[in-house]
C-alpha cells in the first residue's frame, strides 16, 4: 500500500470516528509522525494531503526538515533543555513539556515568538515514562502559563501500550478530565488535547482528542533509530 492511500484510509477513519461522536472533521489534526522516515516519505504524505508533521528526535527534524518542503511541524518526543534551542519557535506545537525549567528555556530560545506548548501527562503513573502526574499538571500548568513567551494550549498523554483499543480509553477520558479541571483553575481555554496513536486514535476521537499522532498507519512499521 502506498503512503498515499494509507493516508487517505487514515483520514477517512477520522472522519468516520468524528461522525460517531457528533464531532465535526475539522476539530482534529492528524499530525503525521514521521519518525525514523525519509523527507521523500513526508513529500508523499504532504502531496495526499497530510498538513503536520511529528518528529521526536531533534537531529532527526533538524536534518529532515529543508528537504521536506512547506509543512508544519510538531515536536512530539521528549525534550532535553541542551537541545530545546533546535524547537523552540521552529514548531507549531510542542506537545511534551513537563518540567518549568524546559518551558522557562523554550521561552528564552524562541527569541520573541510565542511558543505554543503542551504538557504532557502520564496518566496512568508509570513510573519509567516522561510527562506529569496528574497530582503535579496544576502547580506546573498554573507555573507555565505564566511564563511569558510560551502559550499554553493544553495536554497530552500516550498510554501503555496495548493490543485492545479500549484500553486507553480511561487514560483518554482521565486527560480531557483534567483539561477541563485546569482550564477553570488557569480561567483560560485549554483547546489541545493530542491523544490517540495508530493503534487507537479511534477511540481518542469519542474521548476529545484535538490531536492524534499516527505513525504506523500513515507510513508503515519503523526501523529502530539510536538517538
Ligand atoms: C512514535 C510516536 C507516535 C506514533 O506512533 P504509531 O503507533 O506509529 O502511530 C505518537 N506519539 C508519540 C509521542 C510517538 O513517539
Amino acid at each position: 500500500m502506498t503512503i498515499a492511500a494509507r493516508w487517505a484510509e487514515v483520514k477517512a477513519r477520522v472522519e468516520a470516528a468524528c461522525e460517531r461522536a457528533g464531532r465535526a472533521a475539522s476539530e482534529v489534526t492528524i499530525v503525521a509522525v514521521s519518525k525514523t522516515h525519509p523527507a521523500s516519505a513526508v513529500r508523499e504524505a504532504a502531496a495526499a494531503g497530510a498538513t503536520d508533521f511529528g518528529e521526536n528526535y531533534v537531529q532527526e527534524l533538524v536534518e529532515k526538515r529543508p528537504a521536506c518542503g512547506d509543512v508544519r511541524w510538531h515536536y512530539i518526543g521528549r525534550l532535553q533543555r541542551n537541545k530545546a534551542r533546535f524547537v523552540a519557535g521552529q514548531v507549531a506545537l510542542i506537545h511534551a513539556v513537563d518540567t518549568l525549567e524546559l518551558a522557562q528555556e523554550l521561552a528564552k530560545r524562541a527569541a520573541g515568538t510565542l511558543q505554543p506548548v503542551l504538557i504532557s501527562v502520564n496518566v496512568a503513573g508509570e513510573a519509567t515514562k516522561g510527562g506529569v502526574t496528574p497530582d503535579t499538571a496544576p502547580a506546573l500548568a498554573r507555573a507555565i502559563a505564566a511564563v511569558p513567551g510560551i502559550r499554553l494550549d493544553g495536554l497530552m498523554t500516550m498510554p501503555p501500550p496495548a493490543d485492545d483499543p479500549d484500553a486507553s480509553r480511561p487514560a483518554f477520558l482521565a486527560l480531557a478530565a483534567l483539561r477541563a479541571r485546569l482550564s477553570d483553575d488557569l480561567g483560560q481555554p485549554l483547546p489541545v488535547l493530542s491523544m490517540g496513536m495508530s493503534g487507537d486514535f479511534e477511540v481518542a476521537i469519542t474521548c476529545g482528542a484535538t490531536h492524534v499522532r499516527v505513525g504506523t498507519a500513515i507510513f508503515g512499521t519503523r526501523g529502530t533509530v539510536s538517538t
